[in-house]
């Protein structure tokens, strides 16, 4: 067996939470590994790859041609009757938006494999075809993991391990903090990748709830002339199964019309925490960034822009707490946590807050049009999130 590679840092997922903790951390002066289980990442592609333009800026990632596949310019919000808000920012913010998107479509596998070359470029190591199978605490100061890498064991030792390992996340679980989520609070999704379905550079959101029992459905634009279109529900609120209720909505929604001559061409899908944040996120020598911490927006399902901010407080905080040699217990991690709250987590809870309000209303007439108008508001120019 080859001799343990010893890191200040492990980073365990190559999606965009654990990209950009690993990025911020080496660029900090850290020792740096990031792992991934895929051979190939991003793929299968189980998102629809809307981000907001200022979510890349905000981490210093441009809008490459690499990954960006279509520019996003607002929004068209419909209630279950066809009903619709148009937040088209073209028009409502010429000056800012005419020439300049809102945000964009990125292919995921694209996307996640530029987000990694930055990795290498920052100076951290990255091994592909990695997976994380195990940890123990060594000392106070590092603990073991254990990986297979190309099937063969290899033993990594780090002060600090990140959980970036997604929706089903085991480093969460082996450090034994409270991952599980309700299926209540789990959105089902899939999406059609179709060609012949017209779109106008801007993200459709249908709401209702025969639709879309608990979520919403979705058509967003792709290259070449193709659109996603997709939705997530909420299994228990419903008899029927996401695919059922995909071809029920092509089929026999307003929309019909739109949908009757395209084809599909690829089928996408997997699930999504519509729950409120982890409220722990650390334990020693372990914290957990993106949707391993249910770091996803709770009214859309977006989670690319808060695992990305959510990446740069992670790796930044490490790159400064490590540095001063401190010890990494979890009292002393939780400033991490912290500075999440201050930056991301207030605002996560409030609109976990706000979701909650739609779905404990009894009469589904009134929760449907309660969500209609969150829905609309949280794209509105006055809104005080970030649009995407
Ligand atoms: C159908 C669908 C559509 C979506 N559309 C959007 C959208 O348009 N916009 C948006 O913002 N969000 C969207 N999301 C949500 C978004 O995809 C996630 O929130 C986002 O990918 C979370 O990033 P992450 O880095 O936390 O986790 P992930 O992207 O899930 O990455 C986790 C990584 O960890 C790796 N991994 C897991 N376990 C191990 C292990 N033991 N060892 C090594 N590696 C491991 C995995 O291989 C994976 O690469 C969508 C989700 C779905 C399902």
């Amino acid at each position: 067996m080859s001799p343990p590679i010893t890191v200040d840092v492990l980073v365990v997922g190559s999606g965009p939470a654990g990209a950009t903790t690993a990025r911020f951390a080496a660029q900090g002066g850290l020792d740096v590994l990031l792992v991934d289980k895929k051979q190939e990442l991003g793929a299968p592609i189980q998102c629809s790859g809307a981000v907001s333009a200022h979510a890349l800026m905000d981490v210093g990632v441009e809008a490459h041609p690499e990954f960006v596949v279509e520019p996003i310019y607002g929004f068209k919000v419909y209630d279950s009757d066809g009903a619709s808000t148009v937040l088209d920012y073209r028009e409502l913010k010429p000056d800012a938006y005419a020439d300049n998107p809102l945000g964009y479509i990125v292919d995921r596998r694209r996307f996640d494999r530029y987000l990694t070359t930055l990795v290498e470029r920052s100076g951290a190591e990255v091994l592909l075809k990695t997976e994380a199978q195990a940890m123990e605490r060594i000392d106070d100061r590092r603990i073991r993991v254990q990986l297979q890498h190309f099937g063969a064991p290899l033993t990594v030792h780090a002060r600090v391990l990140v959980g970036a390992d997604g929706l089903q996340s085991q480093v969460g679980k082996w450090a034994g903090l409270r991952t599980h989520i309700k299926l209540s609070e789990l959105a089902s999704c899939l999406q059609y990748v179709m060609d012949g379905v017209q779109t106008e550079g801007l993200l459709e959101l249908i709401t209702g709830r025969r639709w879309a029992p608990g979520g919403y459905a979705w058509v967003f634009p792709k290259s070449s002339g193709y659109a996603e279109v997709g939705l997530g529900i909420i299994r228990t609120m419903t008899d029927h199964d996401a695919r059922w209720h995909l071809d029920h909505f092509l089929k026999r929604s307003f929309l019909a019309e739109r949908f009757r001559l395209g084809k599909i061409i690829e089928i996408q899908g997997g699930g999504v925490p519509l729950a409120a944040p982890l409220t722990q996120q650390t334990a020693d020598h372990v914290l957990l960034v993106g949707d391993a911490a249910r770091h996803v927006n709770p009214i859309t399902g977006g989670g690319i822009h808060t695992a990305l901010r959510c990446g740069k407080i992670a790796g930044d905080f490490l790159a400064n707490f490590l540095r001063s040699g401190a010890i990494p217990s979890n009292a002393n991690l939780q400033e991490f946590q912290r500075r999440w709250e201050v930056s991301l987590g207030r605002s996560m809870w409030k609109l976990y807050r706000s979701k909650r309000a739609v779905f404990r209303i009894k009469e589904f007439a009134a929760q449907d049009r309660q969500l209609y108008r969150t829905l609309a508001d949280y794209f509105g120019q006055d809104s005080e999130y970030r649009k995407i």
